[in-house]
């Protein structure tokens, strides 16, 4: 029998980052995985191919509006399999780079489907491994939506989505989170009508509200349609596609969408069936999250737990921070317990959508003191030069103290501009820490003046 000092199943950000930088620290690791490539959801399904997806049609989108800066480009066209190949490309180099990495930093890769028959044991096919310690980092799947049956053909998952050979008529989008939005663009950008169905009134739910209106608006200019507080009842296949059939939710009525392809896309449940994970006795909650304690242990001795199939937010980022602090705390490091509230989260649709800490209506619902700093991009000189005045920041502090709270700002490379935040929020930076310290001329992430001193401008930085 096999014996290792961890065994890790499951091969994502999570898993992957884990068993490298537990052999970094010097312990024997194998990693279980049952796709035939490694990266997981992430670099196979997810995060890459969506963001390789959407760099494509941004070129598109915008090449249709190069007049506006004097270029003339003649009639732009795109093929479409051409695009697709691009994307597998993308993904393809990423997994053999993980599978270089493995092999690089001595991590066995086990290929096939793991379960745990006890602790100490790991059983892939005919074998079984012996293992001092088990890190489950199986991921998550698509939820399911009742009346909807996924064929992969005209009623896709985000998997679908990502791979679809032709660009349909009409494209149904049930869901108006990250997944839905993205994917919408996408097809919208590439010609497809697109409707975003959503059982609530808004979209990006959890998101700051003012950012999520803004972005609505933004998105519909440039072509999404939106069907808000829309319950889906059911979803029929057709000979030219589906038809939806919806109740609105505010005056009870009927209704109906007819789509040659539906994207359900309603969010996403960890994957901890099929594992042993019952007979173990391991405690999980009502979704099928498995309970860690700060130091990811499970409820069964010598089995930890990371990444979307714990809790907390469902991101390739926070799987990977997961998996270090795992490990690390395994290998007698001290441990560093996760503080979700600083995990950034970002739509990468145009414009962008970036997220961390309190929303507005967080502080608000809690009593919360704070105050709001806002900024149109309109007034940004860089912004203005580029042509990318869409969007705003919100930067959010303690009345009191003027310690970072959240921010969230929507807008061109939105994603990126969050970075320096996440930084001050960890340092537990104030406002004017951030709005003191210098920044480019002409960058997006600088505002036009200084801000007056506030009263909590010269006391320390820490609360
Ligand atoms: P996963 O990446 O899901 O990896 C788990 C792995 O375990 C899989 O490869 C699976 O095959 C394997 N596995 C499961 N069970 C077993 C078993 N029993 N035996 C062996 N192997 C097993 N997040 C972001 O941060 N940014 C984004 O832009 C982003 N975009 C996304 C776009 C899409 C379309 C989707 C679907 C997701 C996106 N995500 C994004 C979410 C991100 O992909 C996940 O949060 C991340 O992959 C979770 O990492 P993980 O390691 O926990 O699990």
């Amino acid at each position: 029998m096999r014996e290792f000092d961890l065994v890790v199943i499951g091969a994502g950000p999570g898993g992957y980052v884990a068993a490298i930088r537990a052999t970094q620290l010097s312990l024997s690791v194998a990693c279980v995985e049952e796709r035939p490539t490694l990266g997981g959801t992430c670099l196979n399904v997810g995060c890459i191919p969506s963001k390789a997806l959407l760099a494509s049609s941004e070129h598109l989108a915008e090449a249709r509006h190069l007049a506006a800066h004097g270029i003339e480009a003649g009639e732009i066209r795109f093929d479409l399999s051409k695009m697709m190949a691009r994307k597998d490309k993308v993904v393809g180099d990423l997994t053999k780079g993980i599978a270089h990495l493995f092999s690089k930093n001595g991590v066995e890769w086990v290929a096939g489907r793991g379960t745990i028959p006890a602790p100490g044991r790991v059983q892939v096919g005919d074998e079984t491994l012996a293992a001092r310690a088990i890190l489950i980092a199986t991921g998550s799947d698509t939820v399911p939506l009742l009346g909807a049956e996924i064929d992969e053909e005209v009623v896709l998952t985000s998997t679908g989505a990502l791979a679809m050979d032709r660009v349909p008529e009409h494209l149904a989008v049930i869901g108006a989170g990250v997944i839905g939005l993205e994917l919408g663009q996408v097809w919208s950008r590439l010609g497809a009508k697109v409707t975003v169905v959503e059982y609530l009134d808004r979209i990006l739910p959890g998101a700051d509200g003012e950012s999520a209106k803004t972005a609505q608006r933004l998105l519909g200019r440039q072509g999404l349609g939106f069907a808000l507080n829309r319950k889906v009842l059911g979803v029929t296949r057709t000979n030219a596609g589906a038809r939806i059939a919806l109740e609105r939710r505010d005056t009870g009525a009927a209704e109906e969408i007819s789509a040659d392809a539906v994207l359900v896309a309603v969010g996403r449940r960890p994957r901890t069936a099929g594992l042993g994970l019952e007979a173990l006795g391991m405690a999980m909650d009502g979704c099928g999250f498995i309970q860690v304690d700060s130091a990811f242990r499970t409820s069964v001795p010598g089995i930890l737990a990371i990444g979307d199939c714990v809790p907390g937010p469902m991101l390739a980022h926070k799987a990977e921070e997961d998996g270090i602090n795992a490990v690390e705390a395994l290998a007698g490091l001290a441990p560093h317990a996760p503080d979700y509230g600083q995990v950034p989260g970002v739509v990468y649709t145009s414009p962008e959508v970036a997220s961390l800490g309190a929303t507005e209506e967080a502080l608000k619902d809690a009593g919360r003191q704070y105050v709001a700093g806002r900024f149109q991009f309109l007034a940004n000189g860089r912004a203005r030069a580029m042509g990318t005045t869409d969007g705003l920041v919100k930067v959010l502090g303690c009345a009191e103290t003027g310690r970072i709270l959240g921010a969230h700002i929507l807008g061109r490379n939105a994603g990126e501009l969050i970075q320096e935040l996440v930084l001050a929020i960890a340092k537990g930076a104030t406002l004017s820490d951030v709005a003191r310290s210098s920044h480019a001329h002409p960058g997006m992430g600088r505002r036009s003046r200084r801000p007056a001193s506030p009263p909590w401008a010269s006391r320390s930085t820490r609360e």
